[in-house]
């Protein structure tokens, strides 16, 4: 296999732009790579809400179908909604078609194993290699698949989110909450969820379209400004918005101020670790150090991964860790499912306010220790990289990680991350300290630095 058919996995599944960079063959293709690798079993398969979404999944449907595999067809759900069916309605595996947070032109493939989370890398170089030495299996006619509807996967997965909070104490504090779905996956989970708990609820952008015609699927704090605003005209308690799969949650408290997911992941493991103290929390390297000054309090652990939410889910397995999060706002609550979960997240969310007597911004202020964070990508030509990360490391002569790219720390509250990208010619750097001055000075000397050696 040569490294230019090799990879056809991302951070995150397969992406591509249907009918540009990949076609509808592609697609039959790849499901039955699935399909073969799966072997036997019933496959769930659903989609997020994106226009080329039905056309993929009939198509993946088929892929699978020819290579013997039965398919159950979930429909439009949200990527942790697909996850959870897997596990808990008994499936060989899932596919869902799904590009997350891109812009709508994009879609993707995502595989679930059985137990609800992404497939290992390795077993990804399997579906690949399957691919690529075209050596699926082709039913006969007396073997291929059938299909049929699941119409309960939504259903399983709000009653397993509610069954893993105090619906009591959330009902009975009665909070005002802003939702903002994006157009995506979570209009048809999170609305009937708060409902379940008791909220009222105030929705922005909320009906399902494929063109996120709102404020696009992805949720950062500089595009979630209605939200604020509807926050402060209702003087709701909290915000919260999702992206177009529904697996990321941003939040902003009745001040309208809007949190990094690192800043409301510390403040969820704080909740959680004050009743289960001394257990392990998983999270990327690039996020916030308040997770280690949380942690320190509740006698945990941090365990620091390379970015991407498949490295912390599997290693929330294997560590048996308690809690994960990343500071685009995935959080993972393996006790429900070890995977990214929206839903999960904004339940665990009203629970801590409510247990805790608390508003959001006290809720914050009172647990997390606040940190000033900003990052920039530099594109540079792939050949240097290597030569970028020697001079890096050359630079630092304090205390170095190099879990994912380097991490260097200047001093005791203050690190640059350099990181290579997998997949494109650029460096992300990120920067933390404890004044914005500070950060900025650091980011733009490593800019300077990156610029240089490339
Ligand atoms: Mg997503």
């Amino acid at each position: 296999m040569s490294s230019s058919q090799g990879r056809l996995f991302g951070t995150n599944g397969i992406r591509f732009i249907p009918g540009v960079t990949r076609d509808l063959d592609f697609v039959i293709k790849i499901g039955e790579a699935i399909g073969t690798y799966f072997r036997d079993g019933e496959i769930l398969v659903g989609r997020d809400g994106r226009t080329s979404g039905e056309a993929l999944s009939l198509a993946l449907t088929a892929g699978l179908m020819s290579s013997g595999r039965n398919v159950a067809e979930a429909g439009v759900v949200p990527t942790p909604a697909l996850q959870f069916g897997v596990k808990n309605l008994g499936y060989k595996g899932g596919v869902i078609i799904t590009a997350s947070h891109n812009p709508s032109e994009y879609n993707g493939v995502k595989v679930v194993g059985p137990d609800g989370v992404e497939i290992p890398r390795l077993d990804e170089q399997k579906v690949e290699k399957i691919f690529h030495d075209g050596s699926q299996n082709r039913a006969n006619w007396k073997d291929v698949g059938t299909a049929r509807d699941e119409p309960s996967a939504i259903r399983t997965y709000l009653q397993g989110v509610l069954s893993r909070v105090n619906t009591k104490a959330i009902s009975e504090r009665k909070f005002v909450v802003v939702m903002d779905p994006g157009n995506g996956a979570q209009c048809l989970a999170a609305p009937f969820l708060l409902d379940s708990l008791g909220c009222k609820l105030i929705t922005i952008n909320s009906v399902l379209d494929g063109r996120f015609p709102g404020r696009g699927p992805e949720p950062i704090p500089e595009l979630l400004g209605d939200m604020v605003a509807a926050v402060k005209a209702s003087n709701a308690d909290l915000g919260v918005a999702y992206d177009g799969d529904g697996d990321r949650a941003l939040f902003c408290d009745e001040t309208g101020n809007v949190y990094w997911g690192d800043q409301s992941g510390s403040l969820l493991a704080d909740y959680l670790l004050e009743r289960n103290p001394g257990a392990a929390v998983v999270t990327p390297i690039s996020s916030s150090q308040s997770i280690e000054a949380v942690a320190k309090k509740r006698n945990a652990k941090v365990i620091r991964t390379r970015v991407g939410s498949v490295d912390v889910s599997r290693t929330i397995i294997e560590r048996k860790a308690f809690f994960g999060f990343e500071e685009n706002g995935g959080c993972i609550y393996p006790a429900h499912l070890p995977v990214r979960d929206g839903a999960m997240t904004t339940a665990l969310m009203l629970e801590c306010l409510a247990v805790r007597g608390m508003s959001f911004s006290r809720a914050i202020s009172h647990s997390v220790p606040k940190f000033y964070q900003s990052k920039t990508k530099v594109e540079v030509s792939s050949q240097n990289v290597k030569g970028i990360m020697r001079a890096v490391e050359k630079q630092s002569d304090g205390k170095m990680e190099k879990v994912d790219g380097i991490k260097a720390w200047l001093d005791e509250r203050t690190w640059v991350l350099v990181r290579p990208s997998g997949t494109e010619p650029i460096v992300r750097i990120f920067a933390e300290a404890e004044t914005q001055e500070r950060v900025e000075s650091v980011l733009k000397k490593y800019v300077k630095m990156v610029k240089r050696a490339s």
